[in-house]
């Protein structure tokens, strides 16, 4: 099976996502790009999570022609197609309705830096991307747009809809996922409280060179 290895994960990270809570029902899509072919391999459309296999998975070029895979592949292939052009360290994709950064994208706010967790999107506040209905090449144009002028930003919100997530392996992709969920909910709940305190940007800056060494990543010497 053509890219066997990428679309299992994009099965095992399906289920993750669905097990998690980041996405109900088939809402949310995930996708996995190999340079060498060209090709990303992308989760099916409106196909439950636990009921797909790998070879369910969508196998596309970036002009939008599915190479392999009986399945029709997500309505927002597109949008993450646009990801892959305008990033071209991205290696996966995670698109998610999960509730509270899509409770921001409901009032048409920005994710600010309420918590350092955020700062994997590499961006200070990460933005907003104007309401488009799902699934559309005019949503792909504007999620392209916002990420032309928020240069390195590795996250957006989707107005009434979700975010999309995107990083250098699909592991790091989903963990963003996770925080910006994080983030999110807290950013509300001290909205509905005394209001956030955020991170200003000379500390969310140290945050993000802390980070260079946080974990089991050795100290340069
Ligand atoms: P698909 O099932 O077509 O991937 O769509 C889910 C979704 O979240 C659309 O925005
Ligand atoms: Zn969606």
């Amino acid at each position: 099976m053509l890219l066997e290895k990428e679309r299992q994960m994009v099965v095992d990270y399906g289920r993750k996502m669905s097990a998690s809570g980041l996405s109900i029902g088939t809402s949310g899509n995930i996708s996995v790009y190999d340079p060498e072919t060209g090709y990303m391999c992308i989760s099916p459309s409106g196909l439950g999570y636990f009921e797909t296999e790998a070879e369910d998975i969508a196998v596309m070029d970036l002009d939008g022609n599915q190479i392999d895979g009986s399945r029709k592949p997500s309505s927002e292939h597109g949008l993450h197609t646009v990801v892959y052009k305008n990033r071209p360290e991205a290696r996966a994709v995670v698109h998610t309705h999960s509730p509270y950064a899509t409770t921001l994208a409901g009032m048409h706010e920005t994710l600010k830096p309420v918590h350092y967790a955020m700062m994997g999107a590499n961006t200070y506040e990460v933005p907003l991307v104007p309401y488009v209905t799902f699934g559309t090449p005019e949503l792909a144009d504007e999620v392209e747009k916002v990420l032309r002028e928020h240069e390195g930003a590795r996250a957006v919100l989707l107005a009434n809809h979700g975010d999309v997530c995107f990083h250098v392996n699909l592991p790091k992709a989903f963990g963003l996922a996770e925080n910006i969920e994080f983030t999110s909910r807290i950013q509300w709940q001290c909205e509905c409280a005394n209001g956030p305190v955020n991170l200003t940007e000379d500390e969310f800056a140290a945050a993000l060179d802390r980070s260079k060494t946080y974990g089991q990543v050795q100290p340069a010497k």
